[in-house]
């Protein structure tokens, strides 16, 4: 049996590694992984073989894996954040076959990340809501953000914005906005955890005035929510 480990290497600072997932990466030959991922980690492994690959390749990505592991090596495929969060752990377990034993390491995933750093918005029931619409029709993902604005859930979307996908985030504010007050705490988030992090407390009439992108998180919060002394809370409840 061929061991294979999928690693989610957390929101990027190695401080916000997990212990287990640093373990892995200390004990793998090779680690393999989409170039913005393996430059996160290329300075405190250095010494490892690092294979960067192309976006967009997720398939053949995982079969390369296949092939490393074949010859022994242990070898970790790693992804930002959580990798069973829209990451590489799903694709992973598809392609291989009985011949494979494939691990998961869980990582700390973008928007805790981005919610720890902001205070504490997804405090109760929430969603993640990734707003790409490359791989899932944008009518179901519609139907996603008002179902769950409708039940008041707090939202955190992921991919919010690139540059060739800019209408998106418009439509689902259109959205939200019918459930949800114009003045609910909205957090962005850009660079959670790492170099040239940047946070913004807006609400959800103002969000689209501020730079959001394909490293930000967007936090949409409940009826609930509210920001006090600079933090954004959403109350589980207790009378304070
Ligand atoms: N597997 C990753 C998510 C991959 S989808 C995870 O669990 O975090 C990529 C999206 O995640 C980005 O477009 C952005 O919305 C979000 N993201 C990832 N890392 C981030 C960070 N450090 N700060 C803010 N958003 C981040």
């Amino acid at each position: 049996m061929y061991k294979i480990y999928v690693v989610g290497i957390g929101p990027g600072n190695i401080e916000n590694m997990t212990f287990e997932a640093y373990e892995v990466l200390k004990k793998s030959d090779v680690i393999i992984g989409y170039k913005t991922y393996i430059d996160l980690v290329k300075d405190e492994f250095s010494h490892k073989e690092l294979i960067s690959s192309p976006m967009k390749k997720e398939i053949d990505r995982c079969k390369d894996v296949l092939e490393i592991a074949k010859t022994n090596k242990v070898v970790s495929l790693i992804s930002s954040g959580d990798a069973g969060v829209y990451g590489m752990a799903g694709i992973m377990l598809e392609v291989a076959d009985e011949n494979f034993s494939v691990e998961i390491i869980p990582g700390v995933t973008a928007c805790n990340a981005a919610a720890a750093v902001v205070g504490a918005p997804i405090m109760h029931d929430s969603v993640n809501i990734s707003l790409s619409d490359l791989l899932t029709d944008w009518d179901l993902i519609k139907k996603r953000i008002d179902l769950s604005s409708q039940a008041d859930f707090v939202i955190s979307l992921y991919n919010p914005k690139s540059n060739g996908r800019t209408t998106q985030i418009q439509e689902a504010q259109e959205i939200m906005l019918k459930y949800k007050k114009a003045d609910t705490p909205v957090a962005i988030v850009k660079n959670a955890k790492r170099e040239g992090e940047q946070i913004v407390l807006t609400t959800l009439s103002e969000m689209l005035n501020h730079d959001i992108d394909m490293l930000t998180m967007v936090i949409i919060g409940n009826s609930m929510t509210f920001v006090k002394n600079g933090k954004m809370i959403t109350p589980r409840g207790y009378k304070v």
